[in-house]
Parts: C-alpha cells; sequence; structure tokens
C-alpha cells in the first residue's frame, strides 16, 4: 500500500483498502476530521473509514525533562536568609485550611517553625531550619 502524503479532497473519490469488502474500494471523502486523516465512505458497501496520511513531519519526540526538587541547594543558605524575617513573636500554628501569605512565620506540628518563602493558590513554600517543604494552604 502506498504511503499517502496528502489529504484527497473532499468528494473526492480515493482509492484505498476496505476492510468490510476485504479489498481495495473506491472511498468518497466525507469530511476531513484533521489534518492528517479525513472520513472515507467506501462505494460499495458504505463502510465509513479514517483515512490517515503521513504529514511527513517527523514526531517529535516528548523527552521528560526531571523535575527536580530545589530542596538540595544550599538549604542552610536559605535558612539564613528568612532568619531575617523570621518572626517568633507573630508565628502562626499551620493549618492546611489557613491561608499563608508570603513571609510569614509558621510552626509546623512536625517541622517546627518556617518562614513562607512563596505562596501559590493552594500551596506554599515553607524553609524550615532542616530544608524547604511544600505544604498546602487554603483547603477548604
Ligand atoms: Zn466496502
Amino acid at each position: 500500500m502506498s504511503q499517502l502524503t496528502s489529504l484527497p479532497p473532499v468528494a473526492q473519490r480515493t482509492y484505498v483498502e476496505c476492510k468490510k469488502c476485504g479489498c481495495d474500494r473506491f472511498h468518497v471523502v466525507v469530511a476531513h476530521t484533521t489534518a492528517t486523516s479525513a472520513k472515507v465512505e467506501c462505494e460499495v458497501c458504505h463502510a465509513k473509514k479514517t483515512l490517515k496520511v503521513d504529514s511527513g513531519k517527523p514526531k517529535k519526540a516528548k523527552t521528560k525533562v526531571g523535575v527536580k526538587r530545589v530542596q538540595t541547594k544550599a538549604i542552610s543558605n536559605r535558612w539564613d536568609e528568612v532568619r531575617s524575617v523570621l518572626n517568633e513573636t507573630q508565628k502562626q500554628p499551620y493549618n492546611m485550611k489557613a491561608n499563608f501569605p508570603l513571609h510569614t512565620t509558621i510552626e509546623h506540628p512536625k517541622f517546627g517553625v518556617g518562614v513562607v518563602t512563596a505562596a501559590a493558590l493552594q500551596s506554599i513554600e515553607v524553609v524550615f531550619e532542616d530544608g524547604t517543604r511544600s505544604l498546602v494552604h487554603n483547603r477548604t
């Protein structure tokens, strides 16, 4: 079977294999479904099938770029940085339902005192003395 490289126009007949008939038949192009595929109908048995063409473009290999945790980089440095904004007297107990804005000092029951260094809608990055952790907040 020769590989088509472009779609035949709608309403044009194209000679391709019909699985139902078990041989090559003229098919009428009913519609183009995508840039590289079309709905065609067998002229004999009226079975519909999808005709695909090779766009010629090499398929992009999706390379997964490993999402590396930032945790490993200079933990102690980050702690030193946040110590200037850490406010022990105004620390707030960590609670996933509460909202913690940037630079809030929080007290986590397990990790201890930390400072919010990044705040998204439902997650915060908190720097604790022993490392950076992602925690949830604003959960209802
Ligand atoms: Zn057929």
